[in-house]
């Protein structure tokens, strides 16, 4: 049976369901087909959610053992019911998943099951063949978005075997506390699940080939971050080289062996593989189809989002940039409009980027390595938040806001804070910069007391070297 669309989208993650949304809102006659039945892609099922789910709980556990007393909160000894953590995070990941399936449905949109792979197309019309359980199905549509994500990446020497040696999709369900968990990667997945399995009893060992933490991130802030991640007890080393990882079987809690360049293997019971992810272009159809993509599997787009293939478009983690959901989001709602023949404009400067540790580190436009490097002449405005009323009240002192604006202009070029609720306080510099604001706009702007928001007006006034409360 052949069935007609105006747009099909391939992926339900946060770029395919949100450019399916935007699509129905224009009026289009659309289908999002996804092999899993759950909504919401990696990000729902075994992404952004579950992670913060469990970030959540286990630092709750962590406030609860060593906080609550300073607070005033007599308890017994806190203990841990893993099986119930794991059951809440699958009850948030269920409830947004289901969602999500509401509003395609809400929206009209026809939510398909199974595999999809571009066939060939005729005049303006593509074809797309679906595996489902029940057989090949094949939908027409007159425009085609790609938004198939990514998949984590591994190296050369490690043997994944979807269990002990894995990835983030099974460190989101250990069975049991690992005693001795050893990490490879220091970026957003190795310091977020490290954080998570430290906080609920494992030694944690955190393998990161750089000579620094979170490549990307300002330096002084990753910096101070490494620091605070140590105390709190994750043993990173850096320069480590991982040349293999295998499990030998046999004792559980000794079962595998990771190799590094130049140092001892370590022995340990689980790997976590986070040194990135790769793009999912792959069993696609998209050579036969004509659609380019580069040397590292990434789907090649203009400024539209159009790909080499006329009526096919991509959007999301498969065409690179920041892999990061509110990234897909963007570029889905952007794709749409402009099949629609609207206006389409992504100011990629603005796209904040968070990892959701404790404390959380957030950031937005350029690092201060970035404006070096070009040259560019700044200011640089920075607030600890131990000066901060509010900060005293709820007992998190860790970090500070770094605010660089360029020297003549005073316009916001970047914005990195390291601190409780950082994630959250990123979007008014996210405006800041979206609006082309000054220091002096952030620091003339009212921000209520006492609020951790302060902190981002401190800043703000010290890139004019007038801090009021340092
Ligand atoms: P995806 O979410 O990957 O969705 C693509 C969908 O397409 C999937 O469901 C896939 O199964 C389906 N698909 C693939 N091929 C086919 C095919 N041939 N036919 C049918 N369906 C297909 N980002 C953040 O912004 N914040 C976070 O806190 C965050 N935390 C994360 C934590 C973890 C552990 C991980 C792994 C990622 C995290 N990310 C986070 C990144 C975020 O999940 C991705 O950037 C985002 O999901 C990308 O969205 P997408 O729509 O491009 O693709
Ligand atoms: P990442 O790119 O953030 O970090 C990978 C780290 O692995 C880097 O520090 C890199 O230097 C290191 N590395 C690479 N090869 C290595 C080797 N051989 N030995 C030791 N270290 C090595 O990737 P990730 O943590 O796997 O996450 C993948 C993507 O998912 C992220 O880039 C991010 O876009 C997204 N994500 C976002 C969030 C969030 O927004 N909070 C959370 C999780 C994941």
């Amino acid at each position: 049976m052949t069935d007609s669309f105006d747009l099909l989208v391939i992926g339900a993650g946060p770029g395919g369901y949100v450019a399916a949304i935007r699509a129905a809102q224009l009026g289009f006659r659309t289908a999002v087909v996804d092999e899993h039945a759950a909504a919401g892609g990696v990000c729902l099922r075994v992404g952004c959610i579950p992670s913060k789910a469990l970030l959540e709980s286990s630092q709750r556990l962590v406030a609860a053992r060593s906080e609550l007393a300073a607070h005033g909160g007599v308890a017994a000894e806190i203990g841990l019911d893993l099986p119930a953590m794991m059951k809440r995070k699958d009850r948030v990941v269920t409830t947004l998943t289901r969602g999500v399936s509401s509003l395609l449905r809400k929206n009209g949109i026809e939510h398909i099951q199974g595999r999809a792979r571009l066939v060939g197309g005729d005049g303006d019309v593509r074809r797309v063949a679906v595996t489902t359980e029940g057989g090949e199905q094949e939908v027409e549509a007159r425009n085609v978005i790609v938004a198939t994500g990514s998949r984590p990446a591994t190296l050369p020497g490690i043997e994944l075997d979807g269990d002990r040696i894995g990835t983030s999709t099974e460190a989101l369900a250990y069975g049991e506390v690992p005693e001795h968990l050893v990490v490879i990667g220091a970026g957003y997945i190795g310091l977020e699940l490290g954080a998570v399995w430290n906080r609920l009893g494992s030694r944690v060992t955190v393998l990161e080939f750089l000579d620094r933490i979170l490549p990307g991130a300002d330096a002084e802030i990753a910096a101070g971050a490494e620091k605070i991640f140590r105390r709190q007890g994750l043993d990173i080393r850096l320069g480590s080289r991982v040349l293999g990882a295998t499990a030998k079987g046999g004792k559980k809690e000794a079962g595998c062996v990771v190799e590094v360049d130049g140092a001892d293997a370590i022995e340990c019971g689980r790997v976590l593989v986070a040194v990135g992810r790769t793009p999912i272009s792959d069993g696609l159809g998209l050579k036969e189809a004509g659609v380019a993509v580069d040397d590292r599997g990434f789907i090649q787009v203009d400024e539209r989002f159009a790909t080499s293939a006329s009526g096919v478009f991509a959007i999301g983690d498969v065409i690179g940039g920041p892999q990061l959901a509110h990234k897909a989001e963007e570029e889905g709602m952007a794709c749409a409009d402009g099949i629609a023949g609207g206006h389409v404009h992504i100011d990629y400067d603005a796209i904040p980027g968070i990892v959701y540790t404790e404390p959380e580190v957030a950031s937005v436009g350029r690092t201060e390595e970035e404006l070096r490097e070009a040259g560019t002449p700044y200011r640089t405005g920075k607030f600890p938040f131990r000066a901060i009323g509010r900060a005293r009240a709820t007992g998190s002192l860790e970090g500070f806001v770094k605010i660089l604006a360029h020297a003549e202009t005073d316009a916001v070029l970047g914005v990195h804070i390291l601190g409780s609720h950082a994630g959250d306080l990123i979007a008014e510099a996210v405006a800041a910069i979206s609006f082309g604001a000054s220091a002096e706009d952030l620091f003339l702007t009212s921000h209520a007391h006492p609020t951790l928001s302060e902190a981002v007006k401190e800043a703000a006034l010290a890139v004019h070297g007038r801090a009021i409360h340092m």
